[in-house]
């Protein structure tokens, strides 16, 4: 039985009293209430070290938005994985659709970045997603098994994040039936890829417009195992009426 994960992406947002308060708020949250799921927070990581030392006697894990292919050397600006883990993150995430719209990240570098970060034994959560002209193209279901494919690191336990770039931001998320049709694709790929005992423990999770209105449907769904939220997890109360939803 997979436990569903609730993880919110703070992005390029917050200054450091900022980030204190609202870990401090979900800190609160959950010392009165555990919701069914994991709980995880991707701070910026000028944050990371302060937002971990407010969330570390409680059950909110902390994560890197990023990490580098390689394990050290000159890379100005860029961040190890190992220095993910040195701070207390237990995962990171790789291949955003921002990074790989930002900084041109192809599938190799995440699979890269993937990997780094199972040496440094983070987990890492691969994103993978369609553009809107590739969605009306019919071909969004193609695109996200390439992406897999050639996104995925070998061995560990990576979690997969399935995002619609379309959605991301947006306030318009997929519907139920497309995330059902693209997370029992990803679910096969997988399979291919793993076999299928290892494809039957991946979390999948869904990102892209979720937010307490729409997070029961979408948390609903068979295949579904969490959600990556965005602008809903910079508020403590939306961030928690999400993990609420789970069922
Ligand atoms: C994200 O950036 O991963 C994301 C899903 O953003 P939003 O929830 O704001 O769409």
């Amino acid at each position: 039985m997979r436990r569903k994960l609730i993880a919110g992406n703070w992005k390029m947002n917050g200054l450091l009293a900022d980030g204190v308060e609202l870990a401090r708020a979900l800190s609160n949250l959950a010392a009165g209430e555990a919701p069914n799921c994991d709980l995880l927070v991707f701070p910026p990581a000028t944050l990371l070290m302060t937002v971990g030392g407010v969330l570390s006697s409680g059950p909110i894990a902390l994560g890197g938005q990023d990490c580098h292919g390689e394990a050290g050397g000159a890379h100005t600006g860029d961040i190890a994985a190992d220095m993910l883990a040195d701070l207390g993150c237990s995962h990171v995430i790789v291949g955003h659709s921002e990074r790989r719209a930002d900084h041109g990240e192809s599938d190799s570098e995440v699979k890269a970045k993937g990997q780094a970060a199972l040496a440094a034994g983070l987990t890492p959560i691969v994103c993978v997603g369609e553009s809107l002209e590739e969605r009306e193209a019919g071909r969004a279901l193609t695109v996200v098994a390439n992406q897999l494919r050639g996104s995925l690191p070998e061995g560990g336990s990576p979690v997969v994040a399935y995002e619609p770039v379309w959605a991301i931001g947006t306030g318009k998320s997929a519907t139920p039936e497309d995330v059902a049709e693209v997370h029992a694709e990803l679910r096969r790929v997988l399979g291919e890829m793993r076999g299928a005992a290892a494809a039957a423990e991946t979390l999948l999770l869904y990102g892209g417009s979720v937010k307490p209105a729409n997070a029961a449907e979408l948390l609903g769904l068979e295949d579904v195992d969490g959600a990556l939220v965005g602008g809903a997890s910079l508020k403590a109360d939306d961030f928690w009426g999400i993990a609420r939803a789970c069922p």
